[in-house]
């Protein structure tokens, strides 16, 4: 099965994904997260899209595409995964779309994440995540057990540079102008399920797993 993530930043879609990846035992592929990895291994890429990952923009189309249907060619995702972040446009949606329909595939639903602008602004005001394994916290809703250390990996847990006030501005402003298209598409392809995220991690989470089962059971085409 193969489910797509989409929302602004900061909705909570990333430990959704990360909770129901687990839950489910379906891989979780986070753009985001492939972008921050060839970052800091000193990639050309990560060179490249950290100039525009620092500044709010999204990664040019030519770097992050290739990175993410390379990513879902490998052998683990062949029973499926949760998108988390891609696609983001029309084109990487497209794009989406027709690598899977060459290999007889397709994208079975798309959760579609919404909430207030003030609770987005709240939520990635507190968000931290590891250096290292790229785990994410919460100071309210996720806090790791030991402060600023990572539950997974013991590694530090820092605040993504990203994830100042300024920058999630023109993220929020990226996201109404060219992601939100993205949600028409969908709705026409009748694969869009809207899931309302102001409320706690678990009651989301409910809410996710409650579509998610009618869905396997058949009872949702
Ligand atoms: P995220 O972790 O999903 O919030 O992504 C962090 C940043 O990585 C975004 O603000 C973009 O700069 C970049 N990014 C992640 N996914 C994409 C994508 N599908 N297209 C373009 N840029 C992306």
């Amino acid at each position: 099965m193969r489910f797509v993530f989409l929302g602004p930043p900061g909705v909570g879609k990333g430990t959704q994904a990360e909770n129901v990846s687990i839950q489910k035992n379906i891989p979780h592929v986070s753009s985001g997260n492939l972008l921050r990895v060839a970052i800091k291994s000193g990639s050309e890429i990560g060179i490249k899209a950290k100039v525009f990952i620092d500044k709010g923009l999204l990664v040019p189309d030519s770097l992050i595409v290739s990175m993410v249907v390379d990513e879902i060619g490998l052998s683990r995702y062949r029973s499926g995964f949760i998108l988390d972040g891609f696609p983001r446009n029309l084109l990487q949606a497209e794009i989406l779309d027709s690598t899977l329909d060459e290999q007889d595939k397709k994208i079975d639903k798309v959760f579609y994440f919404t909430a207030s602008e003030e609770v987005i602004i709240e939520r990635i005001a507190g968000r931290r995540i590891c250096t290292s394994c790229d785990m994410h916290f919460h100071q309210l809703y996720k806090p790791p057990l030991k402060e600023n250390i990572c539950d997974k990996c013991g590694s530090n847990i820092f605040q993504r540079k990203d994830d100042n006030p300024e920058t999630v501005l023109v993220r929020l402003k990226v996201y109404h102008e060219q992601t939100e298209d993205l949600i028409e598409y969908y709705k026409r392809n009748k694969k869009l399920i809207e899931i309302n995220c102001n409320g706690s991690v678990s009651e989301i989470n409910e809410k996710i797993l409650s579509v998610f089962d009618s869905f396997v059971n058949g009872k949702m085409r």
